[in-house]
């Protein structure tokens, strides 16, 4: 792990940087190399051999309608910041160069995941900032439908079947995501979603932070099936430490996390398999993987299962690298298309208090002329500012 660091998918310590100091990374007890409390401080990814981190910029699906955008700006300002107050430590990357040269200065590259469609608030403006702020994945959704997109819950029977799948403008945001060289990622999406989207995307995917539904066959999980059209496209799996989707139990070991990592190379290949732990976004973590500085535990288990050096050094960071190439390489082959500008219909919003310029210009209604239930919204919204 000194020449090949663990690159891992999907890490909320600056979630935990929210809740507990509202972003204040200069009080005291906010510095990283003295945090405690959490799976994740300077110490701890040292130890860990952690030479890349996707830090997701998660926001709750109650900020839905409401606050999402703002709140996930201020979360990519919060990594952008910890990449400035601490550069002999973290390096914010953009793309697989920079993970590379992150690498050879002894860095962690750092890389931000925005968790769940509702933080573009169904904007392919508010997706392209955030691309030019340095977003380089975007799950699909996180534990709420979008507008456009179903999410896992879909297939538990706790959300409503809207799109099967993604609506056509949730196509359109894949399409944008693939022509900005955006991962597209299918960690919390339906099944259907997953299908769907494996089977449009021009680049490989991958699932930041899913275990295999074979073993336990909890929905945020991956079904064989789908393992295996990741492993038709050359998609990636980072697996999910969280005891919940390791043994569908509050209690796990790192040999369980083993086991699925050794069940995705069975039916996907080596070439299929990363870590994904969800530190500091979940409660509950195996015994021998309690925090970041635990990785090379687990990987001395999958030499000790035979895992080749090489199949190793794929799950640690070149199977991302390889898959992060070919999304910048599908970006350089669709230059030439211009951005996707057809706006969500606005019949498709749901309940909030957005104004809807634009929309009544373009089309030349006047606010009589909106859907009845916009209308009552938006007089809601003028008596109760
Ligand atoms: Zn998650």
């Amino acid at each position: 792990m000194a020449t090949t660091p663990v690159i891992d998918g999907h890490n909320d310590l600056p979630w935990q940087l929210l809740r507990r100091f509202n972003n204040q990374l200069k009080l005291p007890e906010a510095n990283l190399t003295l945090l405690e409390g959490t799976h994740t401080n300077i110490p701890k990814l040292r130890s860990g051999h952690v030479g890349g981190q996707f830090w997701s910029v998660y926001v709750p699906c109650d900020t839905q309608n409401k606050d999402a955008v703002k709140r996930t700006l201020e979360q990519i300002d919060v990594v952008h910041r910890m990449c400035e107050l601490y550069p002999e430590t973290f390096a914010c990357v953009v793309d697989s160069d920079g993970i590379q040269e992150a690498f050879e200065n002894n860095k962690v590259a750092s890389l931000i995941g925005v968790e769940g469609g509702h933080s573009i608030d169904s904007s392919l403006g508010v997706l392209r900032t955030f691309y030019h702020l340095g977003v380089r994945y975007m799950t699909l959704t996180h534990s709420c439908n979008t507008p456009w997109a179903d999410n896992w819950l879909v297939d538990t029977g706790d959300d409503p079947l809207v799109h099967h799948g993604l609506s056509p403008f949730g196509k359109t945001v894949l399409e944008e995501m693939n022509r900005l060289g955006m991962i597209v990622d299918l960690a919390h999406v339906s099944v259907d979603t997953m299908k769907m989207a494996l089977n449009i995307s021009k680049a490989p995917v991958i699932f930041s932070h899913s275990s295999a539904y074979s073993l336990c066959p909890h929905r945020r999980n991956v079904p064989d099936d789908v393992l295996r059209m990741v492993a038709s496209t050359g998609s990636l799996v980072m697996v999910n430490f969280y005891n919940e989707y390791v043994t569908c139990e509050n209690t796990a070991t790192l040999f369980d996390v083993a086991d699925h990592m050794d069940h995705v190379k069975n039916v996907a290949g080596a070439q299929s398999v990363g870590f994904g732990g969800d530190y500091d976004g979940v409660s509950w973590v195996p015994t021998g993987l309690e925090d970041v500085s635990k990785y090379p535990a687990l990987v001395a288990e999958l030499l000790a299962r035979n895992w080749t050096e090489a199949e190793v050094r794929g799950a640690l960071a070149e199977n991302l690298i390889r898959v992060f190439r070919k999304v910048e390489e599908v970006k350089v082959t669709l230059q030439g298309t211009a951005p996707l500008e057809t706006p969500i219909a606005i019949e498709e919003l749901e309940g909030t208090c957005r104004t809807s310029y634009g929309y009544s210009s373009t089309s030349g209604a006047s606010t009589a002329q909106l859907a009845p239930a916009t209308l009552a919204l938006v007089l809601l919204c003028s008596l109760f500012p």
